[in-house]
């Protein structure tokens, strides 16, 4: 059964993009299935494995709002192991036409049913904003991975985007975990980013991957190429930095099959109280007793 995990932020350019396709392509080069679902209207996941604009093509659109299954919709990614849900710019009427559709958050859940056994992992690619698009996103998610850059502010930024995973975690999806905080664009000659990510560390945790994505020209050249990083240059730092990404992700699922085994210091620390500040302490389950790796 696939491990479903949605890369969003609801702030734009920080990289989700090229993390849901760059650590798609390195599971499937670990030899695992990967389904990558484009659930961005503006199709810069699609573009990127290589699929220009296409009006003929079937998009997740069809599935959210025509009810068309999935397997009418999943494309070949060209890339062993991988295969692609695409979107389109139509996608946009969806976020729209979705307000006035029964279980408008669920569509998507429903959708993953019948797939979720072909694949190990199912990456959601998110719009840069809180829509129902993302909704659908997150309510079909096990968890969520954040991207984010090692900026000014960024530890607020997070704060706040956690908060407002709690209130989902409350609303649309009991289960949604967070599969871990990434850094991105991480440029090592600046005292800034250092900085930051010494401070994001320090305040959450092992909710921080291991693995710091560095800014590299490869990442930002390889979607015009419309191929992952490490079809276009395997020997780049940025190639590297997302298979080792893919490794602790991989390496993360196989410590979750023992209970309580996952990210064992969710729970304590400044993470946890910015967590409980968060949730209000509204007694949902949240916070201290949500349990490891749960938002
Ligand atoms: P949006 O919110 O618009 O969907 P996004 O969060 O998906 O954006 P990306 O599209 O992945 O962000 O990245 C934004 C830009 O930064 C792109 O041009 C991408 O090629 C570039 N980029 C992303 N990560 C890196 C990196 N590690 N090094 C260099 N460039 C990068
Ligand atoms: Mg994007």
């Amino acid at each position: 059964m696939a491990r479903v995990i949605s890369v969003a932020n609801q702030k734009g350019g920080v990289g989700k993009t090229t993390t849901t396709v760059n650590l798609g392509a390195s599971l499937a080069a670990y030899e695992k299935k990967v389904l990558i679902i484009d659930c961005d209207p503006q199709a810069n996941t699609t573009s990127s494995l290589g699929f220009p604009k296409d009006p003929a093509r079937r998009t997740l659109y069809q599935a959210l709002i025509l009810g068309e299954t999935f397997e009418r919709i999943v494309i070949d990614g060209q890339i062993d192991g991988l295969d692609l849900v695409p979107s389109d710019k139509n996608l946009v009427g969806a976020a729209v036409e979705l307000v006035s559709i029964d279980n408008r958050e669920y569509r998507l859940t429903g959708e993953l049913r019948s797939v979720r056994d072909k694949y190990d992992f199912i990456l959601i690619d998110c719009p840069p904003s809180l829509d129902l698009l993302t909704l659908n996103a997150l309510a079909a998610s096990d968890s969520v991975m954040v991207p984010i850059q090692c900026e000014y502010l960024a530890i607020e930024g997070v704060s706040e985007l956690l908060d407002t995973l709690m209130r989902l975690r409350r609303t649309i999806n009991p289960e949604l975990a967070i599969e871990g905080i990434l850094l991105t664009m991480y440029d090592d000659r600046t005292t800034l980013s250092k900085q930051v990510a010494a401070d994001l560390r320090s305040f959450f945790g092992a909710q921080v991957f291991e693995t710091v994505i560095p800014r590299n020209v490869r990442l930002a050249e390889a979607p015009s190429h419309g191929m992952p990083v490490i079809f276009y240059d395997i020997h780049s730092k940025g190639a590297e930095a997302y298979m080792h990404l893919a490794k602790e992700v991989v390496s993360n699922v196989q410590k979750r099959v023992g209970p309580g085994a996952e990210r064992p210091d969710w729970g304590t620390g400044a993470a946890a109280t910015a967590a409980s500040a968060a949730a209000g302490a509204s007694g949902s389950g949240s916070g201290g007793s949500a349990g490891p790796g749960s938002v």
